[in-house]
């Protein structure tokens, strides 16, 4: 899939819509999810153009890479969540359930997350 720049996460890259910054680097933003689905909802995303994990393990650099594992760390550790526990997601695709075409991690926590997944019977 193309990247759309005009995804809402682009959007908020350049500053076209508001968005409750908790971390910022060179290569990555990291912020509040609009719909939070648990006590801490945040996302965290490269400043980069890539459509999903699939992209960015492709073609991101090893910085960007890099960068992005080691915020998702920081953004966990300074949500209060690292010991209690807590969940790291990445839709991709149509199977996945992706709403918005650029790569973006879902921290969870802050409460009892459940199983992975509903179960099929
Ligand atoms: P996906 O289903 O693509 O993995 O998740 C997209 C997430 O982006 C959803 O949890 C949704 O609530 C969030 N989201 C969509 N639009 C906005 C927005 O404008 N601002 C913020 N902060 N989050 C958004």
């Amino acid at each position: 899939m193309a990247y759309d720049p005009n995804n809402i996460f682009a959007r908020i890259l350049r500053g076209e819509i508001p968005c409750n910054t908790v971390y910022e680097d060179a290569h990555t933003l990291a912020f509040h999810d609009i719909h939070p689905q648990a006590p801490v909802h945040i996302l965290v995303i490269p400043k980069g153009a890539y459509v999903s994990v699939n992209d960015f393990a492709a073609n991101a650099s090893d910085t960007e890479i890099a960068a992005l594992v080691r915020a998702i760390g920081k953004v966990a550790a300074a949500a209060g969540v690292a010991e209690d526990g807590w969940r790291l997601l990445s839709n991709v695709g149509t199977n996945g359930h992706q709403e918005v075409p650029h790569l973006h991690f879902h921290i969870f926590g802050g409460r009892q997350l459940g199983g992975m997944l509903p179960r099929r019977d």
